[in-house]
Formats: C-alpha cells, sequence, structure tokens
C-alpha cells in the first residue's frame, strides 16, 4: 500500500432513503476528558494507522461496527443537552481514525452546532484535504492531534507511516485559525527520550496560539487482549508503562516551551 492510496478512502455511505450512515464502534456518555466540559463520545470504526500500542485494535475493520444515521445520533445527542449547557462541553468524535468517516462527521457537527454545543475531533493528523475533510475541519472546534512521535523513523516504526503530513496537518490548522490539543502516548524505547521531547516542544512552539493544552499519555497495556484476539503479534510484550518519574521529567521539558502541558 502506498501512503497516498487506500488508507485515505472514506467510509460514509447512504441507506437508500439518501441518509447518511457511519460505521460505529461505540458510544461513551459523560465523558471529561476528551474536550471540554462533559463529552458524548463517538468512537467511529476503521483506522489507516496501525499503531503497535493501539489499544482500540477492534476498531481497524473499517466493515466492523454499527449502522448508525446522523439523525439516530443526534436524537441521543439532544438529550444530554443539559450537561452540555451547565459545563460547556459538546460532542467529540473518536476512532479508530474519525476522519475517514468526514462527511458524514461534517454533518453530524454542523447539527450539534446548530444545536449550541461545540464539537472535537480526535485524530491523528493523517488527512488529505478532499472536500469533506474539508468541511470537517470547517465544522470541528478543536481537534485532538495525536502526535505519535517526532522522529520520522520512529512515527514509521509506530503506525506504518511517515509524520510529515501530520505536520503538515498540524500547521494547516494553525493557518486556518484552529485549535489544538496535542497529544503524545509516551511509550519506553520510542517515545520516552529526551530530544523527542525537546522536539515536540519546539514544534508546538512553532505553532503559535493555535496550541491550548498538551498531554502526554503514558502507554499502558490495557487494550493488549484484543490483539490476542485478532491472532496478530503485539510488538511491546516486554515493554512496560513508563513510571510517573519520568512522565513528570518529560513533563518538565515540554513546559520549557509550553507552560499548558500535563
Ligand atoms: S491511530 Fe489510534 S486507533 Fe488508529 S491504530 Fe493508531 S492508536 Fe489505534
Amino acid at each position: 500500500m502506498t501512503e497516498n492510496s487506500n488508507q485515505n478512502a472514506e467510509q460514509t455511505s447512504e441507506t437508500p432513503a439518501g441518509q447518511l450512515t457511519a460505521r460505529i464502534h461505540s458510544i461513551e456518555t459523560g465523558g471529561t476528558v476528551d474536550g471540554p466540559g462533559i463529552r458524548y463520545l463517538v468512537f467511529f470504526q476503521g483506522c489507516n494507522f496501525k499503531c503497535i500500542y493501539c489499544h482500540n485494535r477492534d476498531t481497524w475493520d473499517m466493515k466492523g461496527g454499527t449502522l448508525y444515521t446522523v439523525e439516530t445520533l443526534m436524537k441521543e445527542i439532544i438529550t444530554y443537552a443539559p450537561f452540555f449547557r451547565a459545563t460547556g462541553g459538546g460532542v467529540t468524535c473518536s476512532g479508530g481514525e474519525a476522519s475517514l468517516q468526514a462527511k458524514f462527521i461534517a454533518e453530524l457537527f454542523r447539527q450539534v452546532h446548530a444545536a449550541g454545543f461545540n464539537t472535537c475531533l480526535d485524530t491523528n493528523g493523517y488527512f488529505h484535504y478532499s472536500a469533506d475533510q474539508l468541511a470537517l475541519i470547517g465544522e470541528t472546534d478543536t481537534f485532538l492531534l495525536d502526535i505519535k512521535a517526532m522522529d520520522p523513523a520512529k512515527h514509521r516504526e509506530i503506525t506504518g507511516f511517515g509524520n510529515e503530513r501530520v505536520f503538515e496537518f498540524a500547521r494547516y490548522l494553525r493557518d486556518h485559525g484552529k485549535k489544538m490539543w496535542i497529544r503524545q502516548v509516551i511509550i519506553p524505547s520510542y517515545t520516552d527520550d529526551d530530544e523527542n521531547a525537546h522536539a515536540l516542544g519546539k514544534f508546538i512552539v512553532s505553532l503559535g496560539d493555535a496550541v491550548e493544552r498538551v498531554e502526554l499519555l503514558a502507554y499502558h497495556e490495557l487494550g493488549k487482549h484484543k490483539w490476542k484476539f485478532f491472532n496478530d503479534p503485539y510488538k511491546l510484550e516486554n515493554i512496560r508503562p513508563p513510571k510517573k518519574e519520568l512522565m513528570d521529567h518529560l513533563k518538565g521539558i515540554i513546559r520549557e516551551y509550553f507552560k499548558n502541558t500535563y
């Protein structure tokens, strides 16, 4: 597979009645970490990356999940309106890689905005700027951008793909007045070195006011059993989650560049 072929294929389809449908892995309500206030979280099926630590291995299959229409989702979302109003919350779309179902989410977000609530997109940043993805960008208030590694070779080792397109996406958001939170999973032997932290810090500075928050997330083993289920070799078998001291150390480095780091 080349970097410009199948992994960009978008998946939104329509019912015979012309309603948009999307494949959804699961839904969580009442989340508080994936965007401001209380969130209604939709995990979309399908991913273009193959991260070696993925704790949502069961989202990869583009044909899995349950079909939803925008109307069905909105009916449910609207029942949480009092919580969104009280906390400044809204809807976050995640995955898998949600941008693969851009057309559906752009319409969902349009309706969420019409109802008066905010929208967040959790993404790996591997965009290719189709008309549907541009519409999705337009309807997204805050991007939760996962930068898997600063070193291109490490990024490729972790995801199967290079990171230049991800960096380009971050710069695109900056240049178009969009807001983002930057996230990175700290995986011992892959992203736990000072050099990576300094490179991330410098990159964040280059994005200026577009970055609102930075989060370093400790690699965890909670999704490991899913790899066994799929009979896939788990490359991080011998890697343990990073210690709190290491996480604090790396956060300290990033804070030298950007204070709002957690
Ligand atoms: S981008 Fe996210 S869902 Fe996709 S493989 Fe990586 S960690 Fe898993």
